[in-house]
């Protein structure tokens, strides 16, 4: 069988572990099987990348710091509209996955493998949009597939592209997934592994709730509410490929041989369990304006205005009108609050009474499971553990597979953990 198997940053961030996901994949050769390899750059290299391009721009260090850290924002706002900055920076973070390739076919050379890296363009990934979140459009697998059937082990590097006007191109934050999913979609390949850090796709972060459970399988839809949702483990576009070219995923820990996590095209039986998993954001911030006159246009204004500007809302409540006035409140990304302000700011919101407010410290817990198509009561039950705890809820938003809530930042943790427990996820496990 053909495999592609992507190694995170924490897999290869020291030479010793590039060494042993070296003799991992040799392994897994020898076993019988072809093996294509895709790299994320060594752990915190991309991070540093981002930092001294910023520096050198001199921004503000709080305001990189919110952007290195952020999926969505990781161009310091200050920058966020400058094409000729985004270019540069793609070329230069592409080359995190540029050293860690070449590093690890060196590695399986080293033990005797015939290996070969390469990078975005020699892999003919050829991408459109930004410069850096960038869509992979084609792959051109043909020279993968021909060194893969001589035994050789291609490395290719993560997160890159080129796009046609022939510019370095890269695929957001934690897009080595997508690269490797995408890859084995141009593969045709039998399973795409994703290697890490954790032992597979838990019922939410384990780092934050020891007593989450490892899920031996779960949904397309549900790993995608949960990926957009502020879980890190699997980047979200890696989930929409697997899902519409039917990949096999299999989340893995790179530590171990253990079974991981499948993500499967959902089953009858998935909705048997309510919840199958809670996902906590901090990184979204929350905009009010009120007063605003309650006639057709005002809050469509607002919303193109930020739609041209690329600002992606989230959440969006209006009040009950009183009096004529309104108030409407939603959220973005921490990350754009910035430009989000200047482009209100532009705005001819100059109704006497209309106020801005804005509050960063929020965070978005979501519990998702496809089981709630089926179940009636699961917001009322997540509302009363909030209260329980004596958590207030700020905003709501509902979808068919999940229900969302925005409480102050500080008890974000606690209210992931009061959901997680409400819903019994330290107990219940979806067997595989
Ligand atoms: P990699 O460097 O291998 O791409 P990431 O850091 O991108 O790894 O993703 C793995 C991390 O995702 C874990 O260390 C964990 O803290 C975090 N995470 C968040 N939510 C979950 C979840 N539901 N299940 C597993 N890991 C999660
Ligand atoms: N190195 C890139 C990042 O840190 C891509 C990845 O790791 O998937 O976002
Ligand atoms: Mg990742």
């Amino acid at each position: 069988m053909l495999v592609v198997q992507k190694y995170g940053g924490s897999s290869v961030a020291t030479l010793e572990r590039i060494r042993a996901v070296a003799q991992r994949v040799l392994e897994r050769q020898r076993s019988g099987d072809q093996v294509v390899v895709v790299v994320s750059a060594m752990s915190g290299e991309t991070n540093r990348l981002i930092e001294v391009a910023n520096q050198l721009h001199r921004l503000g260090r709080e305001q990189q710091a919110s952007a290195v850290a952020r999926g969505t924002g990781w161009i310091a706002p200050a920058k966020r509209d400058d094409p000729e900055f985004e270019r540069e920076l793609s070329q230069l973070v592409s080359t995190g996955e540029v050293q860690s390739a070449a590093l690890l076919a060196m590695a399986i050379q080293d033990l005797g493998g015939r290996a070969v890296s390469a990078v975005g363009h020699q892999l003919g990934v050829v991408t459109s949009g930004s410069f850096v979140n960038a869509r992979i459009v084609h792959i051109d697998a043909a020279r993968i597939r021909q060194a893969v059937s001589e035994g050789t082990v291609v490395v290719c590097a993560g997160f890159q592209g080129l796009d046609q006007q022939g510019n370095v191109t890269t695929l957001g934050r934690g897009g080595s997934d997508t690269s490797a999913v995408a890859l084995a979609a141009a593969l045709a390949a039998d399973e795409c592994e994703i290697l890490t850090d954790v032992d597979g796709v838990y019922t939410t972060d384990p780092r934050i709730v020891p007593s989450a459970r490892k899920l031996e399988r779960i949904s397309h839809e549900e790993m995608l509410e949960l990926a957009s949702l502020g879980s890190k483990v699997l980047q979200i576009r890696s989930v929409e490929f697997a899902k519409k070219f039917a990949v096999p995923v299999h989340v893995r820990s790179s530590l171990n041989d253990q079974p991981g996590t499948r993500i499967v095209p959902e089953t009858p039986d998935m909705e048997a369990v309510l919840v199958s998993g809670v996902a906590l954001d901090r990184d979204e911030a929350k905009v009010t304006i009120t007063n605003c006159p309650d006639v057709p246009g005002t809050i469509a204004a607002v919303f193109i205005a930020l739609g041209e500007r690329g600002i992606v809302v989230d959440m969006i409540i209006q009040n009950a009108s009183r009096e004529g006035r309104t108030d409407v409140t939603f959220t973005v990304p921490e990350a754009e609050l910035s430009r989000t302000l200047e482009t209100l700011g532009k705005l001819p919101l100059t109704h006497p009474g209309i106020e801005l407010l804005t509050d960063a410290q929020v965070a978005k817990i979501s519990i998702v499971g496809v089981g709630m198509r089926t179940h009636a009561g699961v917001a009322a039950k997540a509302f009363k553990a909030l209260a329980d705890e004596g958590i207030n809820i700020q905003m709501v938003s509902t979808s068919e597979i999940k229900v969302s809530v925005v409480v102050e930042e500080k008890y974000g943790e606690l209210a992931l953990r009061a959901l997680h427990a409400a819903f019994d996820l330290d107990r219940i496990t979806r067997e595989g």
